[in-house]
């Protein structure tokens, strides 16, 4: 009997319980919006922001409305000016080019080494050659580079970090956790992230300044001074008449539904990384395929798990990808032309300056992701992992064999 896979690859947890009851308290009460409270009341979104900051161990959080704009924001507040260069790794998802154009930057963009990261000696070459300030970083599918190294080059190059931490929230490097490295950090509550509000976002750090003009920029409308988790008052003294309001604030609403998320992070990151292995181990029994392994000091989220097929020749990929499909199985394609979902590549980005990274091009070319929702059990990752290396199998010994001349060539 041929396996098969008759799941949802996009289905995501019921929100807690009590989250939803929570919601259902602050619609009763009517007051939505983050500044409207009644005497002695704490917003859950001041009380979100309170608990992120804790969990991070961090001095400031701010909760925006994605985490997309989270990143503008980040850039806007760091005092990005216009058209000046912004690193970023060129393995990433559109929201980080997006972002730095919408902050009205240029990305400059960084190959990545074979385990997926940002390749330093480039950033080296290309920080020199942009003189670039900044870098933003993403942890791209959640893999860490060397943290402490980044951190060397970065300072030594006087680049200050922000750190994209979207797949990397719960994760840890050399023991301090994803977004306490560089100098301030974004994180998402996307739908597909590791927690869950549809859309919402936050930005960390431990620079003041940094942290007021980012309350500003949110669209704070001058009651900064009922937030719990930004710097004194005083600190916006200077700025608070000099910095535009660009609305995205966080709403009481998905501040509720997201805090016991938050509570139970650490369980769901223990699901992740069980259901990553049982993949990991049935995937690594195919010789056909190469996998990523981590670094001790990378403590990773497995909410996704990427691989490498390199023996696949570019004319199979697509019979692949097709041939698990048919099985019920949704193979994401790094190296696909088209942009098809969120396999997108950097030069589908046509908005910013054409760039060449034929490294990142070559890796990209056979790489695989699978996207690891917790309403997977640990028998589907078994079932998963066995349709792919059949597949795999499969296809492979289409193409040892030879196309049939009847068939059509393919795409
Ligand atoms: C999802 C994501 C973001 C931010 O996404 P939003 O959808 O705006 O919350 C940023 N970077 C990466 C790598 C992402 O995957």
């Amino acid at each position: 009997m041929t396996l098969r896979f008759n799941g949802n690859f996009t289905q995501q947890l019921p929100i807690p319980e009590k989250g939803i009851q929570r919601a259902v308290e602050v619609m009763r009460s009517g007051r939505l919006h983050r500044y409207n409270v009644v005497d002695g009341e704490v917003p859950e979104t001041v009380r979100l922001e309170q608990e992120f900051a804790t969990y991070l161990g961090v001095d400031y959080c701010l909760a925006c409305a994605s985490g997309g704009y989270a990143l503008q924001l980040a850039l806007r507040a760091i005092g990005l000016m216009a058209n000046e260069a912004v690193l970023t790794n060129g393995f990433t998802l559109s929201p980080v080019p997006g972002a730095i154009v919408a902050a009205g930057g240029r990305p400059v963009l960084v190959e990545i080494d074979e385990n997926l990261v940002i390749d330093l000696e480039d950033l080296k070459r290309k920080s020199e050659a942009s003189r670039s300030r900044l870098l933003l970083l993403s942890h791209m599918r959640g893999h860490i580079v060397d943290m402490d190294e980044l951190m060397r080059v970065c300072d030594t190059a006087g680049i200050k970090v922000i750190e994209d931490c979207a797949h990397t929230m719960g994760a840890h490097w050399n023991d301090r956790p994803s977004g306490t490295h560089g100098f301030a950090a974004c994180f998402s509550a996307q739908t597909y992230k590791h927690i869950n509000s549809g859309e919402g976002g936050f930005i960390t750090s431990m620079d003041a300044e940094f942290m007021a003009r980012a309350t500003l920029l949110s669209g704070s409308y001058m009651l900064y001074a009922r937030h719990e988790s930004v710097p004194e008052s005083k600190v916006f003294e200077s700025m608070r008449l000099h910095t535009p309001n660009c609305s995205g604030r966080m709403d009481n609403l998905r501040a509720a539904i997201l805090r016991p998320q938050l509570a139970m992070l650490g369980d769901s990151v223990a699901l992740w990384n069980e259901r990553y292995r049982v993949l990991h181990r049935v995937l690594d029994c195919s010789t056909s395929l190469r996998l990523y392994e981590r670094s001790e000091k990378e403590h990773f989220v497995g909410s996704s798990i990427q691989f490498v097929a390199g023996a696949l020749s570019s004319e199979r990929v697509g019979p692949f990808i097709e041939h698990c499909l048919e099985r019920g199985v949704e193979l994401k394609w790094f190296g696909d032309p088209v942009p098809l979902a969120y396999t997108s590549r950097y030069d589908s980005w046509q908005y910013i300056k054409a760039q060449s990274l034929p490294r990142t091009d070559a890796i990209l070319s056979r790489l695989f992701d699978l996207r690891i929702p917790l309403t997977f059990s640990i028998a589907d990752c078994e079932l998963i992992g066995s349709i792919i290396v059949e597949c795999l199998n499969n296809i492979l010994r289409q193409q040892t064999s030879g196309p049939k001349r009847t068939a059509a060539p393919d795409g």
